[in-house]
Order: structure tokens, then sequence, then C-alpha cells
């Protein structure tokens, strides 16, 4: 990979990332038939662009801003920057890259970062050890979870990044939402000093609207998975996800998911399905393999198994008021940002996560739920238990738990989720 220096700025892994799409593009465009996979042609259709654009302004020397995936893209689009999501980037080069990222996990083990953190983060934190990132400022909220905390103090301290961190509060209530919403206010006014700019908050109204739309489309998918069979593919989960990471607020993030809902639509109205026919309806609460996201095609295609959604699928809120004045906009946006996936989660007692997860299995009908327990996400370990128990009792349906490292196939390799899953199928015929 040339090593693309422009005024000091460098994302040399967007430029990786770039390529990985452009060449998985290719591919997916000469050999899939024409229907075949949809949401990951559309979705290297419309994620290319937009990082191609950020490369682009990246070498005319605009700011490089990394920010922690809960906090919102579309919020940085009050500045002329390049959002860069450090967590985005680890997990999309190791679904991407043959052989993922290993090294750079492992760079971070030899300079003394614990293993069993967040492999999202230490991906990110690796690269830019061996110096291919350097940002001119980082933002992120105190959330979700410790392994945030204890990673990101790695960019402020060793790379001398400097860091505005939001304090997110731990319980939702109406006074929490209120000192979120200050803190992202002055959080982006405290960027802006940083990067020299001041926030344009017409420009970040407009992103604001394009994912109150988005939204609404994602809803409306969100219904339609309910119809036997599902109608979207498995991998519809990954691409999603990185939908939401990266694109968010922009046109081409509208445009994925009005023809995504299209395509659901007229598959559920023929009771079209990808794969083989549907034999069992999953529900991953948590997360996918992001070190092999073929797991999720092979489920349709050799098991029968649909993924109806996993945790960055799963989770709305209502639109944000933009038409009334800036408080009542970043109050809305506060509310976003405590519902993303994960934050929402981690700030709040497990109670509600188990009541929404037996509701969801009724209204989706779901066969079953596969938890994949993250050794980094230590803020959960004890839930997948509780909520095995209350799925067993309250609706008579299983729950497989495989730990794992999303972002790292060393731990619980593709081929023994394949096994686990398939003797677990097994139980449920
Ligand atoms: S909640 Fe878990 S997966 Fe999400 S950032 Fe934290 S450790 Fe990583």
């Amino acid at each position: 990979m040339k090593n693309t220096i422009t005024n000091g700025r460098k994302v040399i892994p967007y430029e990786m990332l770039l390529k990985t799409l452009s060449s998985t593009r290719e591919l997916v465009e000469r050999i899939l038939p024409v229907n075949g996979i949809p949401s990951l042609k559309l979705g290297l259709e419309y994620l290319e662009p937009v990082i191609k654009s950020y490369i682009k302004k990246a070498r005319e020397g605009l700011p490089i801003i990394g920010y922690h995936f809960s906090f919102p893209a579309e919020y940085l689009q009050c500045f002329d920057c390049v959002p860069v999501c450090i967590e985005g980037t680890s997990y999309f080069l190791a679904a991407l890259l043959k052989g993922g990222i290993e090294n750079y996990y492992d760079a971070m083990h030899s300079w003394g970062h614990p293993f069993h953190t967040c492999s999202s983060q230490r991906g990110t934190m690796g690269m830019t050890l061996d110096g291919l990132f350097k940002f001119d400022a980082i933002i992120t909220p105190t959330a979700p979870c410790d392994c945030t905390i204890a990673s990101y103090p790695f960019f402020k301290y060793k790379k001398l990044f400097p860091m505005v961190m939001l304090d997110l509060p731990y319980l939702h209530a109406p006074k929490s939402y209120d000192y979120y919403a200050d803190q992202l206010k002055l959080g982006l006014e405290e960027l802006g000093k940083i990067i020299g700019q001041k926030p344009d908050f017409n420009k970040l109204k407009k992103a604001i609207e394009i994912e109150n739309h988005v939204n609404q489309l994602k809803l409306e998918i969100f219904d339609l998975i309910k119809g036997i069979p599902s109608p979207i593919e498995n991998i519809f989960n990954a691409v999603s996800a990185g939908a939401l990471i990266f694109i968010s607020g922009t046109p081409e993030s509208l445009a994925f998911y009005k023809k995504m809902l299209e395509i659901t639509k007229q598959r559920y109205s023929k009771k079209l399905h990808h794969g083989i026919p549907e034999k069992f309806r999953s529900i991953w609460p948590y997360m996918i393999t992001f070190f092999s996201i073929d797991l999720l095609e092979w489920l349709d295609r050799k098991l029968g198994l649909s993924v109806l959604f996993d945790i960055f699928n799963y989770n709305f809120t209502e639109p944000i008021n933009t038409k009334s004045d800036l408080d009542t906009m970043f109050l809305g946006m506060a509310k976003k940002g405590m519902h993303l996936p994960m934050v929402r989660q981690s700030t709040e007692f497990f109670d509600p996560f188990i009541e929404y997860c037996v509701d969801f299995a009724r209204q989706f009908s779901a066969d079953c739920f596969i938890y994949t327990q993250s050794i980094a996400c230590k803020q959960f370990g004890s839930v997948p238990q509780l909520l095995r128990e209350a799925l067993k009792e309250e609706l008579g349906i299983p729950m497989l738990l495989i730990e794992f490292d999303a972002g790292d196939a060393r731990m619980t390799s593709l081929n023994t989720f394949k096994e686990k899953i398939s003797l677990f199928m097994e139980t449920l015929s």
C-alpha cells in the first residue's frame, strides 16, 4: 500500500478500506447473478463513493476526526472534515481483508494492551501505533463500555491527539437527556475550536433530516421482516451496520435504504426468500461475526437459518425534531445517542433488554436466539443466562450461547461457529 501523506494527514486504513470495498464490489458484480445478495451489491455501491470522498478531502488537507461508532456520524456533518469511525475501520477491514487485521491486534498486545479488550478499538489502535492514522481530533461519548474508556486514553496520552469526551449518563431519565444534550452541544463547540471551525448547525439539521427519513425506511424494513419467510438476506445485517456506522446523514445512506425497502417489499409480497427455503428463524441480540461475515451467507444457503436482525438493526428512536429551536434538536440528538446499539443496552439495567428480546421473539416468530458473547463486553457477561431462562420460560424457545471475539477469528473460528450452529439446529428439528 502506497504511503499517502498529504499535509501530514494520514488515513491509510481508509485507503485500504476503499481498495477492499472496490475489489469486493467488482467481484460481486462479476460473479453473482443479477439478483444475488442485493444488499451486498447496493451497500458496496453506496459505501464506496462516500469513503472515496473522505480520502479526497483528507488529501485536500481537511481535518481528520476519529469518532466512536456510538457518536452518530451525521453529527459531524456540521464540520468540513474527514470523519473516521474508529470501531468501523477495525471491523470492516477484519471482514474484508484476507487474513483480517490480526497483525494490528498483535501489535497492540506487544505494546501491552490487554487481549481481552474490544478488538473494534484494538485494531485501529494498532494501525495508529504503526503510524497509519493521524487524527486531528477524536470525539467519543463515555459509552458504551469499560473497554471504550480503557482504550481511548491510548489516543490521547500515547499519540497525543486532542480528545473530546462527552459524559454520557447511565440512567434513561429526562434529566439525563437534558444533560447529554448539553454535552453534545459543548462537545461539538469544543471540537470546532480544536479544528478551527464553527459548527454549521444548518448543515447538521440537513444531515439529521436525512437520517430521520432513513430511520423511517429502516422501520418499514424491520416490520416486513416479521413476514415468513424472512424477506431479507442475512448479510443485510452486516451491510446495514456498515451504512449506519460509516455513511449516516449522507444521500447515499438514504438511497441505499430506499432501494432495500423496494426489494424487501417485493420479496415480502411474493414470499420470496434468499438461499435455500427458510427452516428456522433466529435473532442475534448482540453481534454477528465481523471477522467472517460470510457465515451469514452460509447460514442462508446451507442451513436455511435466517438471522432476522442483530444489535445494529433493532434500535430505533423517534425522529429528531429539527423544526423547532436548537435546544429541542439537541435534546432529540441526545435521546438518539442514548439509544444507539450497545449504548442503549449498556446504559440501562438488564430487565428492559430481556423484556424486548422476549417481545421480539413473539412478534418475529423466532425459533431461537443465538447469543454471541464477546470476550470484550464484560458489562453484559451475566445477561445471557438470564435471557436464556426468560426465553425458555415465556416462549419455550432455546438460545445458543457462543463466546467469541467479533473481530478476531483466533478465539472462536468460523468452522467452530458452523459446527456449533449445525448441531444446535439439529436440536430444533
Ligand atoms: S459494548 Fe462490547 S462490542 Fe461494543 S464497544 Fe464495548 S466492548 Fe466493544
